[in-house]
């Protein structure tokens, strides 16, 4: 599964860790998302992310 990096505060989304203070789950790719969820860092929505390449 890829990540994602917000483009505004540089935070990786991880799926293997999900977004536990989002109540996202270990395992959830970031296409599944809901579009109501946020950066928890900076407060954006997901059009704000991109791939983010290792
Ligand atoms: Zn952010």
């Amino acid at each position: 599964m890829k990540k994602y990096i917000c483009d505004v505060c540089q935070w990786v989304y991880d799926p293997a860790i999900g977004d536990p203070d989002g109540d996202i789950a270990a395992g959830v790719d970031f296409e599944n998302l809901p579009d109501t969820w946020v950066c928890p860092i900076c407060g954006v929505d997901k059009t704000q992310f991109s791939e983010h390449e290792e």
